[in-house]
């Protein structure tokens, strides 16, 4: 999972998380998935307020329960999956939603690749894409790999890192991020990824390590971090990842005037200039991979699209 799984590309990501924040908290998914996964804590040997309790510690040490159980335990990760995620009736929890397509269809892909960053094991995220319709608008997923020896998740640095490898970005800067697990949008904060978006269902309920909460966003107390409560606000031309894309344009088009005042002053001197062959990084403008976007062009989806 830390090779590049793709060319070079200079397009910054945005990195969606799929569970809870592709589909709303109020599926109560979390809620099914914390049942199956303190019946797993039972085959332990524990028994109901030992198990929670081990649950919890796990995933508030390791970021995922499951990563405590690989560690200290003789479990089989693959069987963990199937039994829990595996073992949810995801046909009848969730459905896809047309509002969350186009969300999805509008974003600029001339200047965004979208990219899936989730800690379940693959079989369940291509599963929750496919049911939400949305498989063919993700260019890549980083999956936790649960088959893995000592496999990271999030909130783990080298999860994040693992991520840049394979979408092969050199520059955190150029990765835009929306979970709705706090501590995941604070990690990618830290680690410098350019726009962080804590997607917060402010007063539903959801189950994190096997506890129940009230979903609020009263401890991101970072002022880079932007709360939204329904991806919609994407949209908003407030949104901070909207801002992002513009700064960035700033940034290129100064290094651009830069080296084109370089190699002028260069040529006048009647040097050759060994920028001749360079240019800075550039936003690259392929042709649109949505196979269900209109052809527009760029002005219309200025006016029309998402700007993130
Ligand atoms: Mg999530």
């Amino acid at each position: 999972m830390s090779e590049p799984s793709v060319e070079k590309d200079d397009r910054p990501i945005v990195w969606f998380d799929i569970d809870n924040t592709l589909y709303s908290a109020s599926t109560k998914i979390s809620q099914a998935m914390g049942q199956r996964i303190h019946a797993y804590f039972l085959t332990l040997g524990l028994d109901d307020d030992a198990a929670s309790e081990l649950h919890h510690r796990y995933y508030t040490q390791y970021g995922l329960a499951l990563r405590g159980l690989t560690r200290h335990h003789q479990i089989d990760p693959i069987d963990f999956d199937r039994k829990c995620d595996g073992s949810l009736p995801l046909e009848d929890m969730i459905f896809p939603s047309e509002s969350l397509r186009q969300l999805f269809l509008d974003i600029d892909r001339s200047k965004f690749r979208v990219w899936a960053l989730t800690n379940a094991y693959r079989t369940h995220a291509e599963r929750v894409l496919k049911i939400l319709n949305l498989t063919d608008q993700i260019d890549g997923l980083v999956f936790c790999d649960y088959a893995e020896p000592n496999f990271v998740c999030k909130p783990e640095p080298a999860f994040y890192e693992q991520a840049l490898k394979v979408a092969n970005v050199s520059d955190p800067a150029l990765c835009y991020f929306i979970d709705d697990n706090k501590s995941n949008v604070l990690a990618a904060k830290q680690l410098g990824w350019g726009r962080c978006v804590h997607f917060c269902e402010h007063g539903l309920e959801s189950v994190e390590g096997g506890k129940k909460l009230v979903i609020n966003n009263s401890d991101v107390n970072n002022s880079e971090i932007v709360s939204v409560t329904n991806l919609e606000e994407l949209r908003d031309p407030d949104v901070e990842l909207v801002k992002a894309y513009e700064e960035n344009k700033i940034v290129i088009e100064a290094q651009e005037e830069r080296i084109s005042i370089l190699r002028q002053a260069l040529s006048e001197k009647g040097l050759s200039s060994h920028y001749a062959g360079t240019s800075p990084a550039r936003i690259s403008q392929p042709e649109t991979r949505n196979r269900d976007a209109a052809p527009t062009s760029n002005e219309e989806d200025e006016d029309e699209g998402i700007h993130l």
